[in-house]
């Protein structure tokens, strides 16, 4: 099965304090479509680095990205965000819907940035928001919405663009045990139905059974235990 994600010797250093701090070190990775991969490891140890520049928002000092194939090297500022509106979604541990937009239009303002077709979006979208449990939310402000189903809006927004991959950072922090369970569940379910390849990086060893590879941070590596 092709890899839908490679990262090919990340690495990336900080300056601190006068001295330079290697946080991720020669890590390599490559995720296969259809799998979903966690990544776990204790506070500092360079998860959301590893997912910022995995996901093209920050830049490694050296090594490459591959999303589909498509290399993340020598592209301009703006060659990385149509790269990233076109090959990542991204799910947040809170939400981060816009308030002032209902539900469907969440899903839209997607479409809209990413340059989509407008005869698809509408329905696309409620395929989607149907997919996830949410048909009869349409029409609704995040407001209105318990913490699961925010996520579940979440989840339906980061499809909508059709990504290679899809990375979650803590996705289930702000929910109680068992709709976490439902949200990666619901995560695993769409990276085997369209293929994709996901990233979650997560606390929650509940959720692990329901991912492919479980995998450790450490010493700026990804190391399987
Ligand atoms: P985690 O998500 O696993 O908690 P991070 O990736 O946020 O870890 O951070 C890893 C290390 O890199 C930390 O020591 C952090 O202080 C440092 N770091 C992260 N971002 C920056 C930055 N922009 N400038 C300097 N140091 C940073
Ligand atoms: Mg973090």
């Amino acid at each position: 099965m092709r890899n839908r994600l490679e990262l090919k010797k990340i690495t990336r250093s900080f300056e601190d304090g006068g001295t330079e701090r290697t946080v991720l070190d020669k890590l390599d990775l490559e995720v296969a479509e259809c799998e979903l991969v966690a990544v776990m490891g204790p506070s500092g140890s360079g998860k959301s680095t590893f997912l910022s520049i995995a996901g093209a928002l920050l830049e490694p000092t050296s090594g490459d990205v591959l999303l589909d194939g498509e290399s993340i090297f020598g592209k301009t500022k703006q060659g990385l965000s149509e790269l990233r509106l076109r090959k990542i979604g991204f799910i947040f541990q809170s939400a981060n819907l816009v308030p002032y937009l209902k539900v469907k239009e969440q899903l839209l303002l997607v479409a809209k940035l990413s340059g989509m077709k407008k005869a698809q979006t509408v329905e696309r979208a409620k395929e989607l928001l149907d997919r996830v449990g949410l048909s009869h939310r349409l029409n609704a402000y995040p407001e209105k919405l318990s913490g699961g189903e925010r996520q579940r809006v979440a989840i339906a927004r980061a499809l909508m663009n059709d990504p290679a991959v899809l990375f979650a950072d803590e996705p289930t922090a702000s929910l109680d045990a068992s709709r976490g369970l439902d949200i990666v569940s619901m995560i695993a379910k769409q990276v085997k139905l369209q293929r994709k390849s996901a990233v979650i990086v997560t606390h929650d060893e509940r959720v692990l059974p329901l991912c492919d590879r479980v995998l450790f941070l450490e010493g700026g590596k990804l190391i399987q235990k």
